[in-house]
């Protein structure tokens, strides 16, 4: 708790491109082991749907959808930084209209970001000019809120549809699916219950890409226990990135 004040207080007082560079988290902390910085291209990624991402095993990569919420995102934030690890975040465009502090601090604090639709909607379910429009919203409340164009997109309930699919490959865009899940989403969960089903996963997938939801408040809350479950059991965490 300390430790964490005193980080806060820190953060308060350095400009942004510092706190980025900088480390102050000691050894006890999970921190970021590596950065893998993927090419703007029409790959897919993700063994629930596609082919999965270099990663060695014990090696996981950070997700969180349908942010930014403004009740729960800020806490994710806490606990990565408080961490030292860097995530990616699936946003959806109207929160991102709604909430674009929240998106550009994100930003500001180093993790990665992509789309995951202008309102969450199945895709599957939609007509093929709707999907190329809900995209195409989706893209511009992007570019309008953080200033660059998305390089990734992440298809809400991981529902792909062909004619987007191949949109997005066009268009040089990432399609990320994910290794694993912790069903925050579904009622009644705790942090116990969150971490317990996180290791369970992760000893049967060996690593991978972790699907969580910033949008949860429980996802905010047991985020912190979920890290240090991470920590204690010897995962690694690596940061994607793509290329400028
Ligand atoms: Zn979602």
């Amino acid at each position: 708790m300390i430790r964490s004040l005193v980080v806060a207080v820190a953060a308060a007082c350095l400009p942004v491109s510092v706190l980025a560079a900088s480390s102050t988290c000691g050894a006890d902390a999970l921190g970021t082991s590596r950065t893998l910085v993927l090419k703007r291209e029409g790959a897919a990624y993700g063994t629930e749907q596609h082919g999965p991402l270099p990663l060695k095993p014990g090696e996981v990569v950070l997700t969180f959808d349908d942010g930014p919420r403004a009740e729960s995102t800020p806490p994710v934030l806490t606990a990565l930084a408080d961490q030292c690890v860097k995530a990616t975040f699936f946003m959806v465009g109207e929160n991102m209209v709604k909430n674009p502090d929240l998106a550009r601090r994100i930003v500001a604090e180093g993790h990665s970001t992509a789309m995951h639709s202008l309102n969450h909607r199945n895709m599957s379910q939609l007509s093929e000019s709707e999907q190329r429009a809900d995209l195409k919203a989706n893209q511009d409340a992007y570019s309008a809120t953080l200033g660059t164009a998305a390089p990734a997109y992440r298809f809400p309930f991981l529902a792909e549809s062909a004619p987007l699919l191949s949109e997005l490959k066009a268009q040089g865009v990432t399609v990320m699916s994910v290794d694993l899940g912790i069903q925050d989403w579904l009622p009644d969960q705790t942090a116990d219950i969150l971490t317990a089903r996180l290791l369970s996963q992760l000893k049967l997938k060996g690593g991978g890409i972790i699907l969580m939801h910033d949008g949860q408040d429980i996802t905010a809350a047991s985020l912190p226990q979920m890290l240090k479950a991470l920590k204690d059991n010897g995962y690694r965490v690596v940061h994607v990135e793509w290329e400028k």
